[in-house]
């Protein structure tokens, strides 16, 4: 409980971004903060080291930093979940609706080695509706990796995006918010 309110308090409310109306959570301070930043990472490390994962699979691009430390950490691979027109090689990628619009997400047709049924964890910094989320699920099933668990650092509750993961996949948020 101590744990989580230093994390919640290395958080920054940041208002009218990207437009009005909005509070963006901001981890940046987070991750400038280095009791905060390693107190996170030592709680991901303690709970996925029981778990025999192959790979960590980050959605872009702040999934990216606690995805690759935390693979590190447990001695295994990192994977990008990239924005559409990003990753170089090979793709598989799935369309998913936004508030306005759609928009994409891809992942190395290769990125688990072509191995079946690897036990990939997701992660990402934050869960709001969940789109990005479960789109990023349906990549990993469809180039046939295990996804095992759905982590987030914060999880934005009104959103109900939990519960639109959860159909799917397990899901471990640190923060409700
Ligand atoms: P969703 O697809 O669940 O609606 O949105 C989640 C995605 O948007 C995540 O990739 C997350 O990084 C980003 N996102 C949306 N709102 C915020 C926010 O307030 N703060 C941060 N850090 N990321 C956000």
């Amino acid at each position: 409980q101590e744990e989580k309110q230093i994390l919640l308090n290395a958080i920054r409310d940041v208002q009218d971004f990207p437009k009005e109306g909005i509070v963006f959570k901001d981890i940046t301070t987070l991750l400038n903060d280095k009791k905060a930043f390693n107190l996170l990472m030592s709680h991901l490390e303690k709970r996925y080291k029981e778990y025999n994962l192959d790979y960590v699979a980050g959605i872009d691009s702040r999934g990216f930093i606690f995805g690759a430390a935390l693979a590190d950490r447990l001695n295994i691979g990192f994977v990008p979940v990239r924005k559409k027109g990003k990753l170089p090689s090979t793709t598989v990628c799935e369309k998913y609706e936004l508030e306005y619009g759609f928009d994409e997400v891809e992942i190395h047709l290769d990125a688990f080695h072509g191995k079946t049924n690897a036990r990939v964890l997701l992660i990402d910094d934050l869960l709001a509706t969940g789109g990005t989320a479960n789109a990023s699920a349906k990549l990993i099933k469809n180039v046939k990796a295990d996804l095992v668990e759905a982590c987030f650092l914060l999880n934005l509750t009104f959103l109900n995006g939990k519960q639109r993961v959860e159909q799917h996949t397990p899901v471990y948020t640190i923060l409700d918010v």
